[in-house]
Formats: C-alpha cells, structure tokens, sequence
C-alpha cells in the first residue's frame, strides 16, 4: 500500500528496528513503522508483546540493539532522550505531589538552568493553554484526576516536543475516569495537532483514541490500520481473538474470522424465516448460554466447524431476540455470508 498511496510526511519513522535484552528472544524484533505527523497512534498488544521497550527506544530512554528511529526525518537514534524532539508522559500522570502545579509543570526549564521569571512565564502560559492557569498555585492531591492530566500534559509539553510519548496513562485509574481522560486526551491532541504515540494493552482504550493502530505480539508488528480495519479485518487469528468480538472458523478453504454480531442464526428445524438458503456456508450449533446486555442478546454456544467442535458467540440486536427469541439446549444452524467472512493469515 505504501507504494501506491501519497504518504503522509511520517512523524516517526522505525526502520528494521530490534531490541535484544540480554536473555531469551528479541523484545522487539525487526520492525517497521511510519507514524504520520499529527496523528494519534497506539501501540496495543498483550503483556510483554514489547509496547514499552518500542515506546522507551523512540524516547531515549532504551538503547537500540539494531536499525534507525527518523523523526521528522532526522535520524534520532543515538541523541540523548533531552534533544530529540519527544517528551514522555507516564502512568498516573506521575506529578511531584509536594510542588505546585506551576513548579510542576516548569520543573525541567528549572533543570536546564532557566530562570525563575522566564520559566515560570512560560509555566503559567502553557497551564493557561489547558485550562488550568487558574489553579497554577495548586498542588496536585488538591486536583482532581482530569485536572491532574492537564497539568501533566502541560509538564511534557514545556520541553515543545514534536512527539509525545505516553506509556499506559490511564492504566491506573479507575474506570469511570479512564473514559473520561481518553476523551479529554483525544481532545487536547486535536487540538495541539501533535503526534501522540500512546502504548496501551487495551483494545477498547486503542480503538477510541486511534487514528491508525499498530498490534504487537511477540515483538512483531502483526497489523497496521484504522481502529475500523483493524476491527473489521482482523489479519491474523491473534488479532481476531486478542480484539475480541469475533468468531474463528475453520472451513475448508482456511481459517476466517466473523464479527459475532454479523452471525446469522436459525432454528435447525426451522422451515420458514432465517433459514439460510441451501448451499450457504454454515455449521451446526447448540445455544449454551443467553446473557441479556441490553441492546444485545450475547448467544453462547457450542458449534462444530471443519476443525472440531467449539465456542462460537453470536449478538443478537434486542429486538431480533425478542422476535425469535432462542433457549437454552437448542440445536441451531449458524451461517455467515462472504463478504463479512475474513480470511485470516496463517
Ligand atoms: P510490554 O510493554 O508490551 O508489556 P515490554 O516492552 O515491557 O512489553 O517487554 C517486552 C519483553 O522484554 C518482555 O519479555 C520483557 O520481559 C522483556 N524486558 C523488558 N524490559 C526488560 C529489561 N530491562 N531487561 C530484560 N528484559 C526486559
Ligand atoms: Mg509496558
């Protein structure tokens, strides 16, 4: 694809890049990336997938074992974490409790030596910027979580990087206020017009925030895409099960994914509405479980594919429920029509 389209100019831009530790398998082994400026990327993955060690070489803070970090076409791999353009904010914001907002935020102008009157201007202009000048005397156990970001997000912004950097920054909060920063952080990078590259091993926290996913696993990049791609084509059987929301089927052809909420279903004795025309692709089932989520009926079931038999989930909008509504024990023919089955790499 890259061949054919007009790329964006890449913010960032990992060439071959690997991370070997001392022990076991490459953390981070050969990849390739280009990160479009002003956009809002996440890296996902499961534990351990090598998130962190990818997010800590681009920052400076994890030598490279092998291959080149460009940001805006410079190449950045070897320069000291302070000039290269990225700041990084971390988990739970990370403030100095004991300081103020402004002292906070103006911390590392005071580290490089700037005086007082300049770096506290500057402080005060950045905290205006997010809303915050206001409760610049403050010290962070006196704001509130949302209020607390803001004020970390001025903290990274004073250095004026190109690049921020953010490691699991909701990870620690609790649910309700999670949903709410990520919205809030989608905002402020609208409107700063930065490139964020945000690591997180949520697929729901990626898939709000993201304008292009990049899915790890093992140290390898297995997809690139839309949170929309990603999520309607998963490429491989690691995405569609690690995104969750997706049958696996083995047909005779290979392995495809089905959205579970693309699942056609029908009584097996069936005559009438919902039975699948003959020579449609499909497999006998058993619903094993109904769970009512509100829009949703989440139909478990156990169901036999070309490979054996298996868990197979089916949602059901409510009212379609309603209308035929499915129990327990109950033999079923599900069945899928092409274009939403997705042929999965192997
Ligand atoms: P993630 O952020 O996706 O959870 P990491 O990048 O932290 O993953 O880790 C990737 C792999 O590298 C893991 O196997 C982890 O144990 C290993 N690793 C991370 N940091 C170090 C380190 N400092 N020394 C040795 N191994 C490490
Ligand atoms: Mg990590």
């Amino acid at each position: 694809m890259d061949l054919v389209a007009p790329l964006a100019p890449a913010a960032v831009e990992l060439v071959a890049l690997t991370k070997r530790y001392a022990q076991g398998a490459p953390a981070v082994d050969n990849i390739n990336l280009r990160i479009a400026s002003g956009s809002y990327c996440c890296l996902l993955g499961p534990s351990g997938c090598g998130k962190s060690t990818t997010l800590r070489m681009i920052a400076g803070h994890e030598t490279v074992t092998s291959g080149d970090i460009l940001l805006e076409n410079r190449n950045i791999t070897t320069l000291p974490a302070a000039a290269r353009g990225t700041a990084m904010m971390f988990q739970s914001f990370a403030l100095f409790p004991h300081l103020s907002a402004l002292d906070n935020v103006a911390f590392s102008l005071k580290m490089k030596g700037v005086d007082k009157p300049t770096r506290h201007k500057q402080a005060q202009d950045l905290l205006e910027r997010v809303a915050m000048g206001h409760l610049a005397q403050r010290k962070p156990g006196e704001l509130s979580g949302g209020q607390q970001q803001r004020v970390a997000l001025a903290r990274a912004l004073i250095t004026q990087p190109r690049v921020l950097l953010l490691d699991e920054p909701l990870s620690a909060l609790d649910p309700f206020l999670r949903i709410q920063m990520r919205a809030e952080l989608r905002r402020w990078q609208k409107e700063l017009g930065l490139t964020f590259i945000h690591v997180t091993h949520s697929q729901e926290e990626a898939m709000a925030l993201a304008d292009t996913m990049v899915v790890m696993n093992q140290g390898l990049i297995e997809q690139v895409g839309s949170p929309h791609e990603v999520y309607n084509a998963p490429a491989t059987e690691f995405i569609a099960r690690f995104m969750g929301g997706h049958n696996v089927i083995a047909t005779a052809a290979g392995k495809i994914a089905v959205r579970n909420d693309h699942m056609q279903i029908a009584s097996a004795g069936d005559g009438g509405i919902g039975k699948p025309r003959s020579g449609a692709p499909g497999i006998p089932g058993t619903i094993t479980d109904v769970e009512y989520q509100g829009t949703y009926v989440l139909l478990g079931l156990q169901a036999q594919d070309s490979a054996g038999a298996k868990g197979i989930s089916v949602m059901l909008p409510e009212a379609a429920y309603t209308a035929q509504p499915f129990v327990l024990g109950e033999s079923v023919h599900l069945s899928w029509t092409d274009r939403h089955a997705h042929a999965l790499a192997a």
